[in-house]
């Protein structure tokens, strides 16, 4: 593979900290009628120097759910180690861009969930008693261990008028560390996807969906 997006950079330097920020690839936050921009890695897959056969491999994968699942973990985790101040999601038109996003997690209120059908519910077990599950009528509910959270992003640029000199070392040490990881997600995904293609093959599989319909039984005499 000829590309990598992570590059080493002298943390006591603050010029090349500052030349790093400020030269790294931009994309636009959300659409480009309002010019809002973030760090960001031109992913598209011919961009990687891959074999046409490894390329055509993957423009085929990715119409599967295992694929871009395996690549949604690494994005995920990213997200995680970030406690989700930092997130990173694709943009672009077919998605050819992954940006970084601030953002962050809000407390659910939920307190019990149901084993048997997964709903959760606002209701304390402990608190309350068994109650009957309101989806799948089951007495089959238990309290959380731990919150429940949901990400969330916020929409404003990162950096995009950033005045660099002014920041202390310190800032522009947690800022270009805060890149690298970032730079480094990408290497992780274009990795991850190669290995994919390399390891796994494509195969139709035909499945059956129930449905439901209506029909006329005779009454037994
Ligand atoms: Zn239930």
């Amino acid at each position: 593979m000829s590309k990598e997006f992570k590059k080493e950079i002298n943390m006591e330097n603050k010029e090349e900290m500052e030349t790093f920020l400020r030269d790294h690839f931009r994309y636009y936050i959300a659409n480009n009628w309002n010019r809002l921009s973030s760090y960001a890695n031109n992913m598209k897959i011919y961009n990687f120097g891959l074999s046409s056969e490894i390329e055509n491999k993957l423009y085929d994968m990715l119409e599967t759910d295992e694929f871009n699942d395996r690549l949604s973990n690494l994005i995920w985790d990213f997200a995680l180690n970030n406690d989700y101040k930092w997130q990173s999601g694709w943009n672009g038109r077919s998605g050819g861009y992954l940006v970084l996003y601030a953002g962050g997690r809000k407390e659910l209120d939920y307190k019990s969930r149901c084993t048997n059908c997964g709903q959760l519910n606002y209701g304390s077990v402990a608190e309350t008693g068994n109650r009957k599950c309101g989806h799948c009528g089951g007495e089959t509910q238990v309290d959380l261990t731990s919150p429940i959270y949901h990400p969330y992003l916020s929409w404003g640029s990162i950096d995009q008028d950033a005045d660099f000199e002014d920041w202390d070392m310190d800032e522009l040490k947690e800022r270009v560390q805060l890149v690298t990881d970032f730079d480094q997600l990408c290497d992780d995904i274009v990795a991850e996807a190669v290995y994919l293609a390399e390891n796994y093959d494509l195969s139709d599989e035909t499945y059956y969906v129930p449905h439901t319909r209506k029909v006329l039984t005779e009454r037994p005499a």
